[in-house]
């Protein structure tokens, strides 16, 4: 039931989603504060990879609708967390240069077999169901961060090697991106 719920409620996500192309321009999200809570709730989880780092750039901020792009970094970071065994690393990074601002999510987890890169964004696409079901995955994660990234006229961009790891990087477009005056330490 829980897993029903929770397919229902990823799919009502998607179908608002697709309602409209990109958002207006939104409010500066400070993307170094949703890093902290992600990693809270990864450290939070009944089994999580051991070391968990963030290195974010607190004077860069997203222009956005905050609740899809919390939502859509909860996502990357999720997967990160879910498919990396215990004794294995995460690293969240946010960053900005002149293409863009950029999140990125490493892990040292299970990784993914070429051939299925193309296709990982589509809804239920999953790379093979034994995987996702001892972690109850219903494959519609990346289809909701693909959208949101859209929305904001970003896009995703995947790279992984089976057995070594994964690097999942949502990039964001030069007017997506205020610098602010950072109130406290980066480092998180
Ligand atoms: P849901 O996000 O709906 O709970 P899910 O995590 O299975 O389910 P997606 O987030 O859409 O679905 O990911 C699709 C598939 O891509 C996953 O089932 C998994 O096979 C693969 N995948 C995604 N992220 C990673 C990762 N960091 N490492 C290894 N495989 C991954
Ligand atoms: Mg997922």
């Amino acid at each position: 039931a829980d897993r029903m719920t929770g397919i229902i409620r990823d799919l009502l996500a998607l179908s608002r989603l697709e309602e409209t192309d990109e958002i207006g321009r939104g409010a500066p999200i400070d993307v170094t504060a949703i890093t902290a809570m992600l990693k809270k709730d990864v450290l939070a989880r009944a089994s999580h990879p051991k070391d968990v780092r963030v290195r974010a750039d607190a004077e860069v901020q997203l222009v956005g609708d905050e609740a899809e792009i919390h939502s859509a970094l909860s996502n990357l970071v999720d997967n990160a967390a879910k498919y990396t065994p215990p004794e294995g690393a995460i690293e969240m990074r946010w960053w900005a240069d002149a293409d863009g601002g950029h999140f990125s999510v490493t892990d040292t987890g299970i990784g993914i077999p070429a051939e299925h890169l193309p296709r990982l964004t589509e809804r239920f696409y999953r790379v093979d169901a034994g995987r996702s079901r001892a972690t109850g995955g219903s494959g519609l994660g990346l289809a909701i961060v693909k959208h949101v990234l859209q929305r904001h006229g970003g896009e995703l961009s995947i790279e992984s090697t089976l057995g070594a790891g994964s690097t999942f990087t949502a990039h964001f477009p030069p007017h997506r991106v205020a610098r602010v005056r950072a109130q406290s330490s980066a480092a998180v």
